[in-house]
């Protein structure tokens, strides 16, 4: 993350004044983001997890995300990266515009543990704690990650304000499609790797998300940009990057704001760091290029340029392009019965794991004992 941060910094990529950070580089800024509070973890996740996290202990639970070791800079981290993607979020709702947190959304989190390195589902965390606040009255995550965001959608089914889209290559055995989990396996194996399999790619998110947001119709996006595509299935750089700047043009038309975060992603460092600065590029042009209210065609013959002129601005036609028939599979829709099931557990297991106020409260604030918390 610090590399990607200093490749931004450096290039310019963006302007200063739209960089909140405490990093050396940017001399004399202070601008870190509080840590994320408790009631909000709470809502997502239990509290013997929490307290696992904030204290190290079992171990067993701390460390349930992957990572070799638990210490407490890093349960800090994981409260502060939280923090910022909510403070990224609610600037992006206010100056109606894209912002990222440079840190992770944490798709694979659960509400009792972590998994695949992910330790707190923050995507989730922000957008209940926003709708509680009456920021945002509906949330859409949008998650184009290679793996399936099986955490989120166990999070969220039964809140009908929150929805959850993954389009993804890799299937992590989530929860099957509800009204709000809309879940797509994408069969990338059955193109060849290359502009065909790109068009392919890209024509299956141009099916899905201008359906679902315009349904939705949330009051912000939430979008985890995945690199890991390219690593994992074969999708082009090219390919991402006009991914990126649809996802951002496509929203920036129906005047919703969306914040950004990293995910997935697993090449030698330089070419990570081509790839997320890659999703700073696209936010950035598409803010200086396209106005809310702009009008979108398909017509490009071409599978990776999008233009703008005279307020319209032109995606290829991937569909067209494609000439075949899109290839993934959405698991069928819970049955009624199956969701009140699921929630009926989940409640079950947050009052299983429930702990005295106090005891949650003051392993949360020795974490931040040398600082006041807000
Ligand atoms: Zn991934």
């Amino acid at each position: 993350m610090p590399m990607i941060f200093e490749a931004i910094w450096r290039n310019r990529l963006i302007h200063p004044e739209q960089i909140h950070t405490d990093h050396p580089l940017v001399i004399g800024r202070s601008a870190e983001a509080p840590p994320i509070d408790l009631e909000s973890l709470r809502q997502v996740h239990t509290d013997r997890y929490l307290k696992a996290l904030f204290t190290g202990e079992p171990l067993h639970l701390a460390t349930s995300q992957g990572l070799p070791f638990w210490n407490e800079s890093i349960a800090r981290g994981w409260l502060l990266n939280v923090g910022g993607l909510y403070a990224a979020a609610k600037t992006a709702l206010v100056k109606k515009t894209i912002t990222a947190n440079l840190g992770h959304g944490y798709h694979h989190a659960t509400a009792n543990r972590g998994s695949g390195f992910c330790t707190i589902n923050g995507l989730v965390v922000v957008a209940h704690k926003l709708i509680r606040e009456g920021m945002a009255k509906q949330v859409m995550i949008i998650d184009l990650d290679q793996h399936e965001g099986n955490g989120t959608a166990e999070c969220i089914i039964g809140h009908s304000r929150i929805w959850n889209v993954s389009i993804f290559g890799s299937p992590m055995g989530g929860p099957p499609t509800s009204e709000n989990n809309r879940v797509f396996q994408v069969q990338h194996g059955m193109f060849e790797i290359g502009e065909r399999r790109d068009v392919h790619y890209l024509a299956v998110i141009s099916e899905i998300l201008p359906k679902l947001i315009k349904h939705q119709n949330p009051d912000l996006i939430l979008y985890q940009a995945g690199m890991d595509p390219y690593d994992s299935a074969g999708i082009t750089k090219k390919a991402l990057a006009i991914r990126d700047a649809y996802v951002f043009a496509l929203a920036r038309l129906l005047h919703i704001p969306v914040t950004w975060v990293l995910a997935g992603g697993y090449s030698d460092m330089d070419t990570l760091i081509e790839l997320h600065t890659g999703t700073v590029r696209m936010a950035h042009e598409v803010l200086a290029k396209v106005n809310p209210g702009d009008r979108m065609t398909h017509r490009g013959i071409t599978p990776y340029e999008w233009n703008v002129q005279d307020g319209t601005f032109s995606f290829p036609d991937w569909t067209s392009l494609l000439s075949g028939k899109l290839q993934m599979d959405q698991p069928p829709f819970m049955r009624e019965s199956h969701i009140k099931e699921f929630i009926k557990s989940r409640n079950a297991l947050f009052k299983e794991e429930k702990l005295p106020d106090d005891k949650i409260d003051s392993a949360y604030r020795r974490l931040f004992s040398w600082k006041p918390l807000p």
